[in-house]
């Protein structure tokens, strides 16, 4: 059966934060310099060590960026001026509201193909808005957050609801996340197919199709066949 819709983790895979932005917002308080690389670099290493637990959404997001800036060289004792540099920040727009290259162009590419878009993510209620700031909202027909839905990844209920409001199957469908244990275990139990965005995702099992961001993601699904942007219905109904 062919994919005929495509949902989207939020938080590294469509959105990231901007670590440009950050570096520089948050160095007259961290007691060192800065950069953009060098919070990139932390990125991976920061949302394995946060992965899982019993915590909510709002305090995993607070543990990721702490992680973040210890990974990053911070010292503890600075890290509750970090938070309170990064909440202004926020205010001023989102945090998380960087967008990779070419991710735009993807997202144009599978419409025009006829593919239905959702993001289905755990977040505190502000995933619309986070998308809004990153001028990516209007791509998609549906945007779930856990906070309204109620439940959340890996819960397989989550992705059934945005499933439900785009009419189609769960084996119509693909997932494409960051994190193995949430993502791909989550969606999979709901019936989709899954695939992975890294570099978070880069110690994921050789059961799955990893790339290091959507729009090469996408490529190297249609060059392996599993994912078709043949327009819909002039497709082959064998595949
Ligand atoms: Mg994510």
């Amino acid at each position: 059966m062919s994919v005929r819709a495509v949902l989207f983790d939020a938080g590294n895979t469509l959105l990231f934060l901007d670590y440009g932005r950050l570096a520089a917002g948050v160095t007259p308080v961290a007691g060192m310099r800065l950069t953009a690389a060098g919070l990139a670099a932390a990125a991976g290493p920061a949302a394995r060590e946060v992965e899982g637990g019993a915590a909510s959404e709002r305090e995993r997001a607070a543990r990721y960026l702490d992680a973040l800036f210890r990974l990053a060289g911070v010292a503890r004792e600075r890290l509750r001026d970090v938070a309170a540099a990064l909440r202004r920040l926020h205010h001023e727009r989102h945090l998380w509201s960087g967008v990779a290259p070419r991710t735009v162009e993807a997202l144009r590419r599978l419409r025009a193909a006829g593919l239905r878009l959702g993001v289905v993510s755990n977040s505190d209620g502000g995933v619309e808005e986070a998308l809004t700031a990153a001028g990516l909202r209007s791509s998609f027909d549906v945007v779930v957050d856990s906070a309204s839905a109620g439940v959340e990844k890996p819960d397989p209920r989550i992705f059934r609801v945005a499933l439900a409001a785009l009419g189609v199957a769960p084996a119509e469908a693909l997932y494409i996340g960051d994190i193995y244990d949430v993502d791909v275990a989550g969606a999979r139990a709901a019936g989709l197919r899954a695939a992975l965005v890294g570099p978070s995702g880069s110690h994921a099992p050789d059961d799955v199709t990893v790339a290091p961001s959507v729009a090469e993601l996408i490529e190297l699904l249609v060059r392996r066949g599993e994912l078709s942007l043949d327009p819909v219905g002039t497709r082959d109904s064998s595949r």
